[in-house]
């Protein structure tokens, strides 16, 4: 792993990217990297991710309290939202927030990216579904982000913008750009009148590929095969997510195991 300084060095260089690349206008959007279980860089509130030098870089313990800031900078005070992140995925390296213009387009207007319209987007993200909407800085988005956290590395944050992750810094700064890229294509083919899906036959083939590929996070693909079978997968479900809505069609196996057992108790009596 590269040295701190180096790690610094690099957020600031993905700053400059995310502001130079119009996702987010002037203070806003925050980036995260996970040096070890209790030691986390973030950006600091209050400036352009811009124009960032590595000492305006802030170190968080695994709750978020400040372990050093030079001068007035502090952590952003989004930072709940990437340490709940890193609390429930223990694989993730690295957390990238922004308000991309068109992904945050489309989580304003309450559409989650879930369409199949192009292999890399099937392939490299799976779907995006959209965290409902909480109040910035508060536990509201950490809470609304933690039910889709075991099932996808990409959310649109409702009504706010968009929030990604993955196993090292580069790659959750990509997975940004691969949502804002989907996000602007499904945008410009529903102009030209609506794109065409891929049919499941088309999907499944995708699927294998990334299976193949054997690339880390969350996919449906991988999902599919980790729950043999009941969660289908957002693309295969008629352009439905259905990964990170196990409350809202499918029987609570819990729940009825419980009731079956709760019955049975109660004829032993
Ligand atoms: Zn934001």
């Amino acid at each position: 792993m590269a040295n701190e300084y180096e790690i610094k060095k690099l957020m600031c260089d993905i700053g400059k990217r995310i502001y130079d690349r119009n996702m987010v206008a002037a203070n806003d959007g925050n980036l995260s990297v996970k040096l070890n279980d209790n030691e986390f860089l973030c950006t600091p509130t209050g400036v352009s991710k811009g124009f960032m030098t590595p000492e305006y870089i802030c170190k968080v313990d695994a709750k978020g309290n400040v372990i050093q800031a030079n001068g007035n900078f502090r952590p952003s005070s989004e930072i709940k939202m990437h340490m709940r992140v890193y609390e429930k995925r223990p694989d993730v390296g690295a957390v990238v927030h922004a308000h991309p213009t068109f992904a945050t387009s489309f989580a304003i207007a309450g559409i989650p990216l879930t369409q199949p319209i192009m292999p890399e987007a099937v392939i490299a993200l799976g779907c995006v579904p959209i965290a409902e909407y909480g109040t910035p800085s508060t536990v509201e988005i950490p809470d609304a982000v933690e039910k889709y956290l075991p099932y996808y590395d990409a959310v649109l944050l409702e009504n706010h913008g968009a929030l990604t992750w993955s196993t090292d810094l580069l790659a959750a700064y990509l997975k940004m750009e691969s949502v804002e890229f989907y996000a602007e294509l499904l945008y410009k083919s529903k102009m030209l009148g609506g794109p065409k899906e891929f049919d499941k036959e088309q999907i499944a083939k995708l699927y294998e590929i990334r299976r193949k590929m054997g690339l880390p996070g969350k996919h449906p693909a991988n999902i599919c095969a980790e729950l043999n079978g009941p969660c289908k997968g957002c693309h295969s479900t008629d352009g439905q997510c259905s990964c990170g809505s196990k409350d809202a069609d499918k029987p609570d196996v819990e729940a009825i195991v419980a009731e079956v057992t709760r019955k049975i108790l109660s004829q032993m009596k």
